[in-house]
């Protein structure tokens, strides 16, 4: 079952995060119709997502990240929220990139390309708070582990992993976050060094049998008293409905709608986020019309 754990050592000196999303990014595959490439950038972008949405306040708090690069894969938008749901999209999902030649691995770094790390989180204030940050490694997992120190001021190890199936299906999707707080001995952190210098990757162990909260517990924290607080189902879940889209056509003006039934045109709303088309027929428009 796909989750989310959360907790922390016994000494209260390290927050941890991990994530099961096999099932929610094998879905976001299956609606985009993404290619191997795409659907390791785009999993690796839902369980960073879903593990920072986990750390919101309320339900309504939405937290999206961006990736806004020069490479072949174009921009990745990922949403969650604190509900375990989230959604996403990729430009070009169909883009196929060679394996890196050296590591035989998806080159994710060459699909990215250059260009920007976004963090937007929407708390429910007049404005949202936006970080943002140079793509430096353009593995997301590194990447984030830099934002977090740069814009947070939060020492963290991220560790995200996709396997894929020769035939595309996803096998293993996951991953982890570790966060040192303040005043932590030093003697802890040599030793998360020393454990995460041993740790191979999350989704090769989630393949050989080991759950996430095994990860934790016997890999990444061995020997620092882990206690998982919460566990979460996450889904991929979009909530656009054709109400939300009849507001967006209230906001054409009253000649574009006219034109519209006068042409007998069928008005079309895409959802970028589960890819389905909202239509509008001409006695609909002049519903809508009729109430402007
Ligand atoms: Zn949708």
């Amino acid at each position: 079952m796909d989750r989310i754990i959360r907790g922390i050592t016994k000494d209260k000196s390290i927050r941890f995060f991990a994530i099961d999303a096999t099932e929610t990014v094998n879905k976001a595959t299956t609606i985009h119709h993404l290619s191997m490439t795409n659907s390791v950038i785009m999993g690796r972008m839902i369980s960073a997502t879903l593990m920072m949405a986990a750390d919101l306040k309320s339900d309504k708090n939405v937290i999206t990240l961006k990736i806004d690069g020069d490479g072949p894969a174009g921009v990745a938008i990922v949403t969650a929220r604190k509900n375990g749901y989230v959604k996403g999209y990729v430009k070009n999902p169909e883009i196929e990139i060679p394996l890196n030649e050296n590591t035989k691995t998806f080159d994710i770094q060459k699909a990215i390309g250059r260009g920007t790390l976004s963090i937007i989180k929407d708390l429910g204030m007049r404005n949202p708070y936006i970080g943002q940050i140079e793509l430096k490694y353009g593995t997301i997992a590194k990447d984030l582990t830099y934002y977090f120190a740069k814009s947070e001021q939060i020492p963290s190890s991220v560790g995200l992993g996709v396997l894929v199936m020769p035939d595309g299906t996803i096998k293993q999707a996951g991953g982890f976050i570790i966060q040192v707080l303040p005043e932590t001995q030093e003697d802890v952190i040599s030793k998360i060094e020393e454990n995460l210098s041993k740790f191979p990757n999350s989704t090769d162990m989630m393949h050989m049998g080991h759950s996430i909260e095994d990860l934790i517990s016997m890999f990444i924290l061995k020997d620092l008293e882990p206690e998982i607080k919460e566990t979460a189902p996450v889904h991929y879940k979009c909530d656009c409905s054709k109400k939300k889209f009849e507001l967006g056509i209230k906001l054409l003006s009253k000649k574009e709608l006219q034109e519209a039934i006068d042409t007998n045109e069928t008005l079309t709303i895409h959802c970028h986020f589960c890819n389905t088309d909202y239509n509008f027929d001409k006695k609909k428009i002049e519903n809508i019309l009729e109430q402007m």
